[in-house]
C-alpha cells in the first residue's frame, strides 16, 4: 500500500499523574491502578518519512535512548506494519526532549504518537480500536497517549475515562538527573487496601469546584522518596514557591507543583531554576490534538 502522504511530523507531549493509587496486583504481574493522568506541553519531537530502502530506521537527537528495536517508537512502526500488512521503509527521527525514565511517559508517548502518525499517513488503515489493541501491548501508558486527553485511567492504565473541563492549572516540573526504574518502583511497594478510588474521584468531580489538593497522592511516591529524599526537598521547595500542592508523577523522579497562572508558574520556575534541584520545566495542559497544535503554549 502506497502511502496518503509519505512524512508526517507530530509533537508527543509528556504526561503528570495527579494522583496514582494501585489498588492490586494481577497474576500476570501488572499491577491495577486508579489514576488521574493528564498530558502537559513538554514534547519530544517525531518526525517520520517514508524511504525507498527496506526496513525502520531510527535516529535519534537531545537526550539519549536506545536506538532500533529497544526504542518504543520503533516497536510502535514495527507493530502497525506488522498488523497492517504494509511493507515501506520508513525511516523515524526522534527528538528527545522529554527526561526518559523520569515518571513522565515520554517513551509511551513517543509510541502512541508513532502510531498515530503511521495511520495517518497511510489513510487510517487501523480503525482506533485496533490502534487500542496495539497500544496497551506496546505498554500500559500507551493507550492514554492515543487519546491523550485529562483522564481517570483504570485497569493496568488501559481504561480511560475522558475528564471534561479540566481546569486549566500551570505545573512547574523539577525532574532530578537519575533515571528511576517503573518496576523496581512496584516491586519495592506495599500494597495496601484502598477504599473505592474510581468511584470517590468521579464523585468529587462530579460535586462542582473542587481543590486540586486534595487528588494529590501517588503511592509509589513512597516508595521513591525514601531511596531518595530529594524529592521531598522538591516537593518543599515547590511549596515554598507558591504551588498549590506538589506531588511526584508516575514512579519518579520527576516532581512536580500546581500553580494556577502562567505568570506563577514562570516566577516559580525562576525561583527554582538556581537551586540545582534537576531540570525545571513550567509547562499548561494540552488537549487531545497536542500533537498538531500546543494551545497554550510550551513557554520556555
Ligand atoms: P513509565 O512510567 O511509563 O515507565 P517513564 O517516563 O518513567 O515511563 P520512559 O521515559 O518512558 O519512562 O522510559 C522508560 C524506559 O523505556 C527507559 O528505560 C528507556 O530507555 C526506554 N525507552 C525506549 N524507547 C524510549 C523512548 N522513545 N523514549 C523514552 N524511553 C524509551
Amino acid at each position: 500500500m502506497l502511502p496518503h502522504s509519505p512524512f508526517n511530523r507530530i509533537q508527543a507531549p509528556a504526561k503528570l499523574n495527579i494522583r496514582l493509587k494501585v489498588i492490586g496486583r494481577r497474576t500476570d504481574g501488572y499491577h491495577e491502578l486508579v489514576s488521574i493522568m493528564v498530558p502537559v506541553s513538554l514534547f519530544d519531537d517525531l518526525e517520520l518519512e517514508i524511504i525507498p530502502q527496506p526496513g525502520i530506521m531510527l535516529t535519534s537527537h537531545g537526550l539519549f535512548v536506545p536506538d532500533g528495536e529497544e526504542n518504543l517508537a520503533y516497536r510502535a512502526a514495527q507493530a502497525f506494519f506488522s498488523l497492517t500488512g504494509i511493507d515501506q521503509g520508513l525511516s523515524i527521527n526522534l527528538t528527545k526532549r522529554i527526561p526518559v525514565a523520569a515518571g513522565l511517559g515520554g517513551g509511551s508517548s513517543d509510541a502512541a504518537h508513532t502510531l498515530k502518525a503511521l495511520n495517518d499517513m497511510f489513510a487510517n488503515p487501523l480503525s482506533f480500536k485496533d490502534l487500542e489493541g496495539l497500544a496497551v501491548r506496546l505498554g500500559a501508558d500507551v493507550p492514554f497517549f492515543l487519546q491523550c486527553r485529562p483522564s481517570i485511567a483504570s485497569g493496568i492504565g488501559e481504561i480511560l475515562e475522558p475528564i471534561e473541563n479540566w481546569p486549566e492549572f500551570w505545573y512547574v516540573i523539577v525532574t532530578p538527573p537519575f533515571q528511576v526504574s517503573t518496576s523496581w518502583a512496584y516491586d519495592n511497594l506495599n500494597l495496601r487496601l484502598t477504599g473505592n478510588e474510581y468511584a470517590s474521584i468521579l464523585e468529587t468531580l462530579e460535586k462542582g469546584p473542587f481543590k486540586v489538593a486534595d487528588f494529590l497522592e501517588n503511592d509509589l511516591e513512597t516508595v521513591t522518596s525514601i531511596r531518595f529524599p530529594v524529592i521531598d526537598t522538591i516537593k518543599k521547595s515547590l511549596m515554598d514557591v507558591g504551588a498549590e500542592g506538589a506531588l511526584m508523577s508516575g514512579s519518579g523522579p520527576s516532581t512536580f507543583g500546581i500553580f494556577i497562572s502562567e505568570d506563577q508558574a514562570l516566577s516559580a520556575k525562576r525561583h527554582l531554576t538556581p537551586k540545582n534541584l534537576g531540570d525545571v520545566f513550567a509547562v499548561a495542559w494540552v488537549s487531545k490534538n497536542a500533537g498538531d497544535h500546543d494551545p497554550l503554549g510550551s513557554k520556555e
